[in-house]
């Protein structure tokens, strides 16, 4: 019976939906093309899916870019897409842990070797056949700070939001969006106790702040399947999950991958 639950799991899940196409920075563009593999953008793999009409690259566009004509190069030939302006609104935050915003020197080496270790996660790009790209939110709450916003923390320009927060109580489980592989984790200084799932193709996703990881580096997981909890560890103003969600190494907004239901 089990196996049988199975089976139609996987058959059911076979079709594939597409994240929303908004090619903005920090958005996805999903630009049609002739060929199925050895796409790139800027020396990065993109992730290519097929849809009714054909092959489609799903490109991820870092927040950095700046609007303009961009080229994926692929075997046969470069393919060009275009990268519309967007505004992201400003949010000031204030953060009581000052070393979290101004770490201390002896904070430095850790905060540098946790950064390489989450860059190399998400620059992993595993082949696999189908990536479930239909999103459901891991973790059920409050939308407390959307992606994109520039940041100011205690009067203090940093990086914009790389991902989507939800608040919700310390202990809330958090739910793989889609089935993946465990890429890293760890307790990391700003982001807290972190996990970090490979989706397949470049498509990474990260949640941090945990209270508790039932996971483990290696370990295969399916569509729902517990991750942790939600917790107010690392750089935070209080309990929330803060997702983020990156293709070929660039981040984006995660509310280009939810409701988009695996047919
Ligand atoms: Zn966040």
């Amino acid at each position: 019976m089990k196996y049988l639950f199975l089976t139609l799991l996987v058959v059911c899940q076979s079709a594939m939906g597409l994240p929303k196409h908004d090619p903005v920075p920090g958005g996805i563009a999903l630009v049609p093309i002739s060929t199925d593999s050895n796409v790139t953008f800027d020396g990065q793999l993109v992730m290519v899916t097929e849809s009714e009409k054909g092959y489609v690259a799903v490109v991820g566009i870092p927040l950095s870019r700046s609007p303009g004509s961009f080229h994926l190069d692929t075997p046969e030939g470069k393919v060009h897409f275009n990268v519309e302006a967007k505004q992201y609104e400003e949010q000031r935050l204030t953060i009581e842990n000052k070393r979290k915003v101004n770490p201390y020197a002896q904070d430095m080496e850790r905060i540098t070797r946790e950064r390489a270790e989450m860059d190399a996660a998400f620059n992993t790009f595993r082949p696999v056949n189908r990536v479930q790209t239909g999103f459901d939110l891991p973790t059920e709450g409050i939308m407390s700070s959307s992606f994109g916003l520039r940041r100011i923390l205690n009067n203090q320009p940093r990086n914009p939001h790389s991902g989507m927060d939800i608040a919700a109580p310390e202990g809330t489980p958090i739910y793989s969006p889609a089935s993946g592989r465990i890429v890293a984790s760890g307790d990391y200084f700003f982001n807290g106790n972190t996990v970090m799932v490979d989706h397949g193709q470049g498509l990474i996703t990260m949640y941090c702040h945990m209270s508790s990881i039932e996971v483990e580096v290696g370990q295969t997981v399916e569509k729902r399947q517990l991750l942790g909890e939600v917790g107010k560890t690392g750089r935070v103003t209080g309990a929330h999950l803060h997702w983020s969600v990156s293709l070929n190494n660039a981040r984006v907004n995660p509310d280009l991958f939810l409701n988009k239901e695996d047919p």
